[in-house]
């Protein structure tokens, strides 16, 4: 079995974890420790959580009678190589798609694999755990969803299924995300069920401006992927809108009313999970933004977005965001 990290990293590296995914690490491992004895260390980051239960007085007898020896930090590397195997944030929804990306700094690429024989005979989507993910990941993870979802609704590829599965996705995903900030799981079983939707809406179409233009950004600055696509869905909107099939639905689903509510949204939710809103913010520097443009252009995305990119209109799109300003085509 192959278990997918939803938002398609392992971002939370070292930060805490529910005890639902250290209980399956450990029986993994032959261990059985109870659901208080798990939670005894909770707040260490992984590692020292492990060794915590570890050295507790049942971990260890049952690791003395398992393994016959005391354990020693070879296994704990062990035992955390399983956890960042299993444990798993949300927006991607790449448990229902095709596709996977490799990211090359060195070459200054990002490049896309497509390949029908990815898609997984199933699917396991287990909103339990997203329980420990900070907030900060699951609204960026949350965000990256909601674009996969938008750009599938206005992709030249659209289609009538791929556009309802898209709307539905919209409206799970932004109307439980404020509740992300509470940890309700309410709010996190909708998210993965929202990023899942999102997921089987772009399987169809694939995605557009927005990821196009982030992926530089992410590149070269280190711009977390779900809150580089969320700064540019306005921007990106604002353009698009003259060429997007029944608008009016989108931006119902999407709960604003232009693409100037969409970006004061987005930016509230940035800002209120400790996320800057703008490039300048991240740390871009301006000098920067044209040569950024150019790399925005990426085959298979950017040539599917329903309007026409060129790199001086990504340009302005960047510039709008640097810092928070009126966006192009906005009027
Ligand atoms: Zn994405």
């Amino acid at each position: 079995m192959v278990v997918f990290d939803w938002a398609g990293t392992t971002v939370d590296y070292g930060s805490s974890a529910p005890s639902v995914v250290f209980d399956r690490v450990l029986t993994a491992a032959g261990l059985h420790l109870t659901r208080e004895e798990i939670n005894r260390p909770m707040g260490l980051e992984k590692k020292a959580h492990i060794r915590q239960l570890l050295s507790s007085e049942s971990g260890s007898a049952q690791w003395q009678q398992l393994y016959g020896r005391v354990w020693n930090e070879q296994d704990v590397d062990k035992l955390y190589e399983t956890f960042e195997a299993t444990l798993h944030t949300a927006g991607t929804g790449s448990e229902v798609t095709c596709w996977a990306t490799i990211w090359d700094p060195e070459q200054d690429t990002k490049r896309s694999l497509e390949n029908h024989d990815n898609y997984a005979a199933a699917a396991l989507v287990d909103p339990e755990l997203a329980a420990g993910m900070p907030v900060r990941l699951a609204v960026s993870s949350a965000l990256d969803a909601v674009a996969h979802a938008v750009e599938s609704y206005w992709a030249r590829h659209t289609n009538a299924v791929s556009r309802a599965l898209a709307l539905e996705a919209i409206r799970t995903v932004m109307g439980s995300i404020d509740q992300l900030f509470a940890g309700a799981p309410a709010a996190h079983d909708a998210m993965a069920r929202g990023s899942m939707l999102a997921g089987l809406a772009f399987s169809n179409t694939k995605t557009t401006a927005c990821h196009s233009i982030s992926y530089p950004l992410t590149m070269h600055y280190g711009i977390p992927h779900g809150a580089a696509v969320a700064m540019l869905l306005a921007p990106v909107l604002a353009c698009n809108a003259p060429a997007v099939q029944d608008l009016d639905a989108l931006l119902g689903a999407l709960g604003v009313a232009d693409a100037a509510g969409l970006q004061r949204r987005i930016a509230g939710l940035l800002v209120r999970s400790a996320q800057p809103a703008s490039l300048e913010g991240w740390g871009v520097a301006r000098s920067d933004l044209a040569h950024l443009a150019g790399l925005g252009i990426t085959k298979g995305r950017a040539d599917n977005n329903p309007v026409e990119l060129t790199p001086a209109l990504i340009e302005e799109m960047l510039e709008s965001i640097y810092p928070m300003a009126t966006i192009p085509c906005a009027g």
